[in-house]
């Protein structure tokens, strides 16, 4: 056994010094990145945020709205083929270059994906997503995933740590997910123990995948739009939602109407909800990772999208960043033990 004295971060502890700026307005901002991929040699320009591929966030419908702010949806892996060829023959071509195709490690799960990318030369993105990255399965498959696909971006995922970011990223992978434990509505710290404080994770991983030409999504643990501030300057290319954009018009979710004020359910996708649903029962071996809540329905995403970017530019000014990209070495974290005035927080808000 061994201890590791030195203190790990997550958003709750750090906010970002201001620093002197020339930037006038927020409209001075550029939030768009362009990437060239270190395996597939593939260039990809648009906002670098992700919405998550869980079955009610990575939906068709999410994708034709965000596609239009030039944000990435990592489409959930449960939709059918014939679903997917409907999709495809009702959205422009340009709309595809938003999405990536999410896929799990099974062998039915490569057939699958193989379909898929043969719809469209315009899908440009996979997503090979388990919730331990930390097995030599996964990294088989990210090897074969790569063998098969040589001009696809390929982003694989999670982990924490720099060592297996690199092993990743050495094995095919031009993007590492970082991320365990998180979530909005994940158990797995809970349940296992198990799991990094995101901040330091971002850094440290952020760190040892840019030494090897890689890039790294921060997936999990954003709740304001100041967490994504935080993400990008330590460090990461991209963000991964999955809570900020639940409960939306675009989820695909049922609404409930209780009390007269309506609902809709969000869930992890290793509750016992998304396991019934998908794998019709819970493995005897195996435990739920993930809760069931029911969210304030919040209509369209697109109102909660125009505040995180919002957000976002006004960081850029706080720190002078004319460029997202520039984030990261503008950004100075101080470490704080409060992050807000709560004291009309249980207020009614008009
Ligand atoms: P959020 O943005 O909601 O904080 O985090 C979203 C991320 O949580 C997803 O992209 C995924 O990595 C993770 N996640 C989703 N469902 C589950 C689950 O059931 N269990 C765990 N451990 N993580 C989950």
């Amino acid at each position: 056994m061994r201890i590791e004295e030195d203190i790990k971060l997550s958003f709750k502890d750090v906010l970002i010094r201001p620093k002197r700026s020339i930037l006038r307005s927020r409209s001075q901002v550029e939030l768009s990145r362009k990437f060239i991929f270190k395996h597939s040699c593939i260039s990809w320009s648009g906002i670098p945020i992700i919405a998550s591929n869980m079955d009610t966030v990575g939906t068709f419908t999410m994708v034709k709205v965000l596609s239009k702010f030039e944000i990435l949806t990592a489409i959930h892996k449960y939709y059918t083929i014939d679903q997917w060829i409907n999709f495809i023959q009702s959205v422009s071509v340009q709309t595809l270059n938003y999405i990536m195709v999410s896929t799990g490690t099974s062998d039915s799960d490569f057939s699958k994906i193989k379909a898929i990318l043969s719809l469209s030369d315009e899908l440009k993105y996979i997503c090979i997503d388990v919730a331990n990255g930390y097995s030599e399965h996964f990294v088989s498959f990210l090897k074969k995933a790569r063998d098969t696909f040589p001009n696809i971006i390929i982003c694989a995922g999670n982990v924490v740590t720099g060592e297996m970011v690199e092993e990743l990223i050495l094995a095919g992978a031009d993007i590492v997910k970082v991320g365990i434990g998180p979530g909005s509505v994940c158990t797995t710290r809970k349940k296992t123990g198990i799991g990094y404080p995101q901040l330091s994770a971002v850094i440290e991983c952020a760190d040892a995948a840019h030494g090897l030409g890689g890039r790294i999504i921060s997936d999990g643990g954003c709740i304001v739009p100041g967490d994504l501030a935080k993400s990008f300057g330590g460090g990461a290319d991209f963000v991964m939602l999955g809570g900020m954009l639940a409960g939306h018009e675009e989820s695909e979710g049922s609404v409930l109407e209780k009390n007269g004020k309506k609902f809709m359910i969000f869930y992890g996708m290793s509750s016992d909800i998304a396991m019934k649903k998908y794998i019709g029962s819970i493995a005897k071996y195996r435990t739920s990772e993930g809760k069931i809540v029911l969210l304030p329905f919040r209509g369209s995403v697109v109102d909660t999208i125009k505040d995180i970017l919002g957000g976002l530019r006004s960081s850029c000014t706080y720190v002078g960043a004319e460029y997202l990209k520039e984030l990261t070495k503008r950004t100075t974290f101080i470490r704080v033990s409060e992050q807000e005035n709560c004291i009309f927080n249980h207020q009614e808000m008009i």
